[in-house]
């Protein structure tokens, strides 16, 4: 059997995994951490209606399941030329047919940044951001600052959407307790238009909302520093606020970067339309660390992520004679959709293609929808249901 390793254990990583597994191949997956973190339900560990736990899959118990070997090590280098890779603790490994890179993304480094807490980093993160809202809570007022970056060296590396999860969601936790009239929420983004990949209807939706919700709005300023007491804008005009939440556009992963592999001007391996790394016939890439080519609204999603964890199996099967059929390309899969979670009041359906861009709300049931995708996703990763979605 076939030896392929999977470098990364989030939603990528698990996904090429199990489908290479269903394609035959034997397969090693390495992760620095022994859970796999499902970012889009990790939006509500702020407003502490999620804990760690019920955002994570124990990867013992997923590898078990699967019939993989798991490695708990972190990836320190590639050494593609020679078919190799360096872990921190077990040192080199060789011997394998097949190389998946899926080890996401970092950020943009930015002047001050640790004065920012991000819900797009290390779930640790998400967790200092709600004991930081139980504090303001249990002071009875604040300011809370909430933004995002852009990288106009990879567009698709905006992640916005999350930012507006949690905004709304703090909104309407602070509206619950009866402590909203006491805080000043502000939205801040460099952009003169954040959000605009979803179409100019769902930008006017935003904005209805942020009036409707009363969240003041600066939009189309650089940034120029965090401090420990708010934002400073490059006109030296300063948003005053009590914590700040703020995830800087992603950047390529520095093991890539450094390993030599062919990557774009923000870091991303480059790759073809079947996921193969260019220039490297036994590599592939799927998820936020491959530079993905698409239309300008094109971003860097979960289930874009997914259909390229099936792709490349199927990509690898094929080329190797193990099944019969064209190969397949992860471009005609681009789109956005996700569900805009507003906390219980409910979501709205953000989709994006070639020919639509519609953001729909959806009251109360949206957010049950996204609660019940969050459960059948874990049961689903766990082999426990088919996929559906
Ligand atoms: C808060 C949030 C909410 C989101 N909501 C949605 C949504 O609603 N819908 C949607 O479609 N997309 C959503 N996304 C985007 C989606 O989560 C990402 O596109 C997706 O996680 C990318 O998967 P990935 O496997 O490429 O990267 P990741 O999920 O980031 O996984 C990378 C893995 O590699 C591991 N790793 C990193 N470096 C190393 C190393 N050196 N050695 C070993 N392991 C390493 C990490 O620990 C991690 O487990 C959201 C993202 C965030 C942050």
């Amino acid at each position: 059997m076939k030896k392929v390793m999977v470098l990364g254990a989030g939603i990528g990583g698990t996904e090429t995994a199990i489908a290479l597994r269903k394609e035959g191949y034997d397969v090693t997956l390495i992760s620095k951490k022994p859970y796999f973190y499902i970012y889009p339900i990790s939006i509500w560990i702020p407003t502490g209606e999620a804990k760690f736990e019920d955002v994570i899959i124990p990867l013992e118990e997923f590898a078990k399941r699967w019939k993989i070997e798991l490695i708990i090590d972190e990836v320190i280098k590639i050494n593609p030329e020679e078919k190799k890779i360096v872990l921190r603790e077990k040192g080199e490994i060789s011997g394998f047919d097949y190389l998946v890179l899926a080890i996401g993304q970092t950020k943009k480094k930015e002047k001050g940044i640790e004065n920012t807490l991000s819900i797009c980093g290390n779930p640790e993160e998400a967790i200092k951001m709600r004991d930081r809202i139980i504090e303001l809570i249990s002071k009875g007022e604040g300011k809370i600052a909430f933004g995002f970056g852009g990288n106009p060296k990879d567009k698709t590396a905006v992640r916005g959407g999350p930012v507006f999860e949690v905004l709304f969601n703090v909104d309407y936790h602070l509206r619950r307790l009866g402590l909203r009239d006491r805080f000043e929420l502000t939205f801040f983004a460099p952009m003169p238009k954040p959000g605009e990949r979803l179409g100019e209807k769902a930008l006017s939706m935003l904005d209805d909302m942020f009036k409707k919700y009363k969240i003041k709005k600066i939009t189309g300023k650089r940034i120029k520093e965090f401090k420990p007491e708010g934002v400073l804008f490059e006109d030296d005009t300063f948003l005053k606020s009590d914590l700040v939440i703020y995830t800087p556009a992603g950047w390529g992963h520095p093991v890539i970067a450094d390993s030599g592999l062919p990557v774009n001007e923000a870091g991303f391996v480059k790759i073809d339309e079947t996921c193969m790394v260019e220039g490297f016939d036994y590599i592939y890439a799927v998820g936020d660390c491959a530079a993905i080519e698409g239309p300008p609204w094109t971003a860097k999603q979960g289930h874009l992520t997914e259909v390229m964890g099936h792709i490349v199996a199927h990509n690898i099967a094929v080329r190797d004679g193990k099944k019969e059929g064209a190969l397949k390309s992860y471009k005609g899969h681009i789109n956005i959709l996700c569900l805009m979670d507003m906390g219980a009041r409910g979501a709205g359906l953000a989709y994006r293609s070639d020919k639509k861009a519609l953001l729909i709300p959806i009251p109360i049931l949206g957010h049950l929808m996204k609660k019940a995708w969050g459960v059948y996703y874990k049961l689903y990763k766990l082999g426990k249901i088919p996929k559906i979605i």
